[in-house]
């Protein structure tokens, strides 16, 4: 039988997405179900999205559910880790949630130049070292952050005292005092989930907790926020700087 839902080429590729998140079962079922549950992988427990389908479904009919269902599964997914792992050939660059080559280029000494067209960087050292590559993380989470915050803080009538950058254990990104601190390894992740980041910060200025008044105001805010900020629960890496392949 012919499909009976053809998508756009965004469609598909929010789709494959989609199927990233949500883990498919197949069962005698009346009609399609989602549900979270635990799962274990290498002896740590995590939690999934998992969908139910009735058995008789075609794969056509499942992917056009999907992507009816997209905002709900980025909701679902939001306190899921995945780990789907980003593979990073030995001579790329992991920056801003892409993959950029690297040319060694000695005249420009300390200084970085980033070509977003052609995906390269250049720079004076050499960025495959991991120091190096270090250093560079560092100078373009402590440029581009602050710059970022202040931007969004504006565009929403916010007022903040300082951006701070640095390394931290357990949390993206943190408010208080009016002082606002993201982790410097968000430079690895696309600039619209730094911005899911900023946004749950930015949000904090109006109300302190984690309830559900703190979720609403910030989907008002902010509504891609769940779906921006996905991409840490299913790919950001977790070593840092990221592990590459040998
Ligand atoms: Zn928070």
């Amino acid at each position: 039988m012919a499909d009976i839902y053809t998508f756009t080429e965004y469609e598909k590729e929010t789709i494959n997405i989609l199927k990233e998140i949500v883990t498919i079962k197949y069962g005698s079922y009346k009609n399609f179900k989602f549900k979270k549950e635990k799962y274990i992988f290498q002896k740590a427990v995590y939690k999934e999205v998992v969908l139910y389908v009735p058995q008789s479904f075609n794969a056509n009919t499942v992917e056009a559910y999907l992507l009816k269902n997209e905002n709900i599964i980025y909701k679902l997914a939001y306190h899921c880790l995945y780990y789907k792992k980003i593979e990073i050939p030995h001579n790329k660059i992991l920056y801003l949630g892409r993959l950029y080559d690297f040319k060694l280029k000695p005249e420009i000494h300390n200084t970085y130049k980033i070509d977003e067209n052609n995906l390269t960087i250049y720079s004076g050292r050499n960025l495959l070292h991991k120091d190096n590559l270090l250093k560079f993380y560092h100078q373009q989470s402590s440029y581009i952050f602050p710059a970022r915050v202040r931007m969004l803080a504006e565009k929403i009538k916010l007022d903040i005292k300082a951006v701070k950058t640095g390394i931290f254990k357990s949390y993206w990104g943190s408010c208080g005092a009016g002082i606002i601190k993201l982790n410097e390894r968000l430079i690895l992740s696309p600039l619209n989930t730094i911005d899911s980041i900023i946004y749950h910060e930015l949000t904090h200025l109006l109300v302190p907790n984690h309830s559900k008044d703190f979720y609403n105001t910030l989907e008002k805010i902010y509504p891609s926020y769940y779906k921006d900020h996905i991409w840490l629960n299913l790919y950001m890496p977790k070593e840092y700087p990221p592990k590459i392949q040998e």
